[in-house]
């Protein structure tokens, strides 16, 4: 990705009082140390720039939202745009999601978003890619019984796979769509990420499931 070497944004990022620095010491503290109030923790992985996460923030103030992302580079975008909005409900954390159970405790997340996700399309890297059933071992453990995981992609190879991916992982297909933009119910209050942008004015559908750990129906 081009942006992943901008010189300095390690650094940035160390000092930025944006991110998080240890973020397994508030493992079950999210509420009470980190944002300091009784809402919901909703969590964006792989998050980018940190625009829809921002967005949903603004919208939503009585939510609290961290943001995660793997690249310091693409991190330090959303810093930036932080910088300016200073929104008391947004915080970001600079790691690889599949250390997640390290730094969430049982229950302490509300809802998840995965917004177009990187595609691994080798099968070698299957358990790489964010809906596969091995993260969703690791969302099950971190997410409050009622709550939900909502997926957005414009690649179908990986949308195909994160669909049979949740009744071997014991979740329940609540909600979904292949064209997100034209389906009216699905649409409704839906917030775009940079990627679904990009694509979606390219012309591509966008796909979307929402899944929970209900049971079948
Ligand atoms: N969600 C944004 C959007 O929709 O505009 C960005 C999408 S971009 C294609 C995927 C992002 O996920 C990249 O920034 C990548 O670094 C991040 N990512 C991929 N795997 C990750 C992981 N295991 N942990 C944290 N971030 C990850």
């Amino acid at each position: 990705m081009r942006l992943r070497n901008i010189a300095g944004s390690r650094e940035v990022i160390a000092e930025s009082d944006f991110t998080l620095k240890d973020p397994e010491k508030m493992k079950g503290l999210f509420k009470k140390e980190v944002f300091g109030n009784d809402n919901p923790i909703r969590l964006e992985i792989g998050m980018g720039k940190g625009r829809f996460l921002m967005d949903l923030a603004q919208l939503n103030p009585d939510i609290n939202y961290v943001g995660i992302e793997k690249y310091s580079s693409v991190l330090l975008r959303a810093i930036q745009k932080q910088q300016q909005l200073l929104l008391p409900n947004v915080i970001f954390i600079r790691m690889d999601a599949e250390y997640i159970t390290d730094v969430f405790a049982p229950s302490e997340v509300d809802r998840i978003y995965l917004n177009f996700s990187d595609p691994w399309p080798k099968d070698r890297h299957a358990k790489r890619r964010l809906p596969s059933r091995q993260f969703l071992e690791r969302y099950d453990r971190i997410l409050v019984p009622e709550g939900v995981v909502e997926f957005k992609t414009d690649n179908r190879d990986l949308f195909m796979f994160a669909l049979d991916e949740i009744e071997p992982a014991g979740w329940h297909l609540d909600a979904v769509t292949y064209d997100l933009h034209n389906d009216e119910a699905m649409n409704a209050g839906n917030v775009m990420t940079e990627y679904e942008e990009r694509f979606s004015a390219a012309g591509n559908p966008i796909y979307k499931y929402i899944i929970s750990r209900k049971g079948s129906n």
